[in-house]
């Protein structure tokens, strides 16, 4: 395959993913780590795409995208509480064997990796301000404040600290990283165990 034939099959392929790590466009195309940096800078370049540490996120080409009711092509519904996802709020998972999942907000992000566990290779969430996507790991979650744009308790993630702290003094709750909020789903969770229109523990019922 040609160069300019494989940087085409990788916006296809990210078209459709949203989200791609550089081990899977290495196995896809069985070609090396450099030849896939250089596909990628020649397409950065291009504003077809945008890097992150350790793959590639898509460009968003329409605002209209998650509104749109046929939306299960594009980012498709939370694999939690199956709402479907938008981009402002859009928490999404790789797991070790390349597949996607997309999850409706950072809460339902989190629930997640409770249930995948080690299966998840890597995670992307939006900043809640700019829906620009940036690593779960390192990102800042303002846990359980009053702005609930999706599911209780609210989880939002930022990537800029300052945002979170100026966030968390108009809507409270508190800020935290990957961690701290894994352990607050896990305490919330634990607290109405049987609380049946919880979306994701009714979720996670169902996979017991
Ligand atoms: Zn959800
Ligand atoms: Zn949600």
């Amino acid at each position: 395959m040609k160069g300019t034939e494989r940087r085409k099959a990788i916006l296809d392929w990210l078209d459709q993913e949203r989200t791609l790590s550089l081990a899977q466009i290495v196995e896809r195309f069985k070609i090396s780590k450099m030849t896939v940096h250089r596909d990628l800078d020649a397409l950065e370049l291009r504003s077809a795409l945008k890097r992150i540490h350790g793959g590639v996120v898509a460009i968003e080409r329409s605002s209209g995208l998650a509104s749109s009711p046929q939306g299960g092509t594009g980012q498709g519904n939370c694999v939690v509480c199956f709402r479907p996802a938008s981009q402002h709020l859009l928490y999404s998972l790789t797991l070790n064997n390349g597949e996607q999942r997309v999850a409706c907000c950072p809460h339902c992000g989190v629930s997640a990796h409770l249930v995948l566990g080690d299966q998840v290779a890597m995670a992307l969430t939006a900043d809640y301000l700019t829906g620009r996507p940036h690593p779960a790991r390192g990102s800042y979650f303002v846990l359980g404040s009053a702005a609930t744009p999706c599911c209780r308790p609210s989880m939002l993630t930022f990537e800029d600290i300052e945002m979170a702290r100026r966030f968390q003094t108009g809507f409270g709750g508190s800020v935290g990283q990957l961690e701290d909020a894994i352990k607050y789903l896990q305490e919330e969770m634990s607290l109405h165990r049987d609380g049946e229109n919880c979306p994701h523990c009714a979720a996670m019922a169902r996979r017991e």
